[in-house]
């Protein structure tokens, strides 16, 4: 039978972030995580009322799923456990951790991207 933590990884895995943050949001035991992960949850079940209190849902949800990731030592981006203690900064895909492939394959191209091509997509070297 699959273990909570593995049924996380597997969501976290196939990019379904909103379902693993559900899960998470009713477990006991976040610690210093807890506060981030059911607020974030609060926020996608009732965007609304966070809305009328002036804070950005959708900033919550993000803020909620990244604590998920921090607690459990998961990529931001592709849901994978991080090999090494520190993972990499994934800016400027998202805001969090993300392991030696996603670096690699997808924020290091991102960067050059970001730094290469303006808006308009006109490489300027
Ligand atoms: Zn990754």
């Amino acid at each position: 039978m699959e273990t909570k933590l593995n049924l996380l990884k597997r969501l976290m895995r196939k990019q379904q972030q909103r379902d693993a943050l559900k899960l998470a949001a009713s477990w006991p035991q976040l610690g210093e995580h807890k506060e981030r992960i059911t607020r974030g949850w609060a926020a996608e079940v009732n965007p609304q009322l966070y809305t009328q209190m002036g804070q950005v849902p959708k900033e919550l949800v993000e803020d909620g799923i990244r604590a998920v990731c921090e607690r459990y030592r998961l990529c931001i981006l592709c849901g994978c456990e991080l090999e090494d203690k520190f993972g990499h900064n994934a800016q400027p895909l998202a805001r969090g951790c993300c392991c030696e492939d996603c670096n690699i394959l997808r924020v290091i191209p991102a960067r050059w991207i970001t730094n290469h091509v303006d808006r308009k997509g006109f490489w300027y070297g």
